[in-house]
């Protein structure tokens, strides 16, 4: 569905990616790992389009992104990904409900019934309850919910997480991975999952490492 090869992207002198591929398929879930620095979050950005490659493909469904004009990435970012991160990704002059239904909103769904498709989708995640609240009034784990109920309001075919764990403990963690995990299940979405703790890469289908910008697959061990 998704592929990436022969990634390359330098930042100055020192290439963040040097070489790199990943290919993910349709409702597999990918965990990328690698210390910290070795380029996973560049790949990730890469992969999804908001970083453009110095050198190296990238294709979706068989699209090569480097030769869509801007506005058809952009649109393709909008209805075919979901992106969760670390933290610091809701608006925080919007409500809860607000935020999980932007993504509808910039695609021109009416307030009313991007809402409704917002607080089913929260509901999903236990955070329905949340809607009228901004998002630094609720949890760290509570926030990554409706982050998540954000990143899979659209049913995208592709979520990209970067540590969506990282900042909670691992109670916690554990409840929105599953919830994450789950949720994508459901609707088929393939997730391209950066973390760099093994108990959350055992969500996972297959787990990938990053190494110097280089990527190296792991051969599982039964
Ligand atoms: P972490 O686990 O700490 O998040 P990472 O594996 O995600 O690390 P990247 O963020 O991809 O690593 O960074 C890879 C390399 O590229 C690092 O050396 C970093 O300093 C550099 N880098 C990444 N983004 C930028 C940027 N926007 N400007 C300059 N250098 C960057
Ligand atoms: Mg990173």
């Amino acid at each position: 569905l998704l592929v990436g090869s022969e990634l390359r992207k330098s930042f100055g002198p020192t290439p963040a990616l040097d070489g790199a591929g990943l290919m993910v398929r349709r409702g597999e879930i990918v965990a990328v790992m690698g210390p910290s620095g070795s380029g996973k979050s560049t790949l990730l950005h890469c992969l999804a389009g908001i970083v453009a490659p110095d050198s190296g493909t990238v294709t979706f469904d068989g699209q090569d992104l480097a030769a869509m004009r801007d506005r058809d990435r952009s649109a393709l970012r909008r209805g075919a990904f979901g992106f969760v991160f670390q933290f610091g990704q809701l608006v925080p002059e919007l409500s809860c409900v607000e935020n999980v239904a932007l993504p509808m909103r910039l695609g021109g769904t009416r307030r009313k019934q991007a809402e409704a498709k917002a607080l089913e989708w929260m509901a999903r995640l236990e955070v329905d309850h949340l809607g009228g609240k901004r998002p630094g009034e609720v949890s760290g784990g509570q926030a990554q919910r409706v982050a998540i109920a954000r990143a899979l309001v659209t049913e995208p075919k592709v979520v990209f997480a970067d540590e969506p764990t990282g900042a909670l403990d691992s109670f916690n963690g554990e409840q929105v991975m599953r919830l994450l995990v789950d949720s994508a299940r459901e609707t088929g979405a393939s997730v391209v999952l950066v973390t760099h703790e093994a108990r959350v890469a055992a969500y996972s289908d297959r787990e990938v490492v990053v190494r110097d910008g280089r990527t190296r697959q792991v051969e599982l061990v039964s």
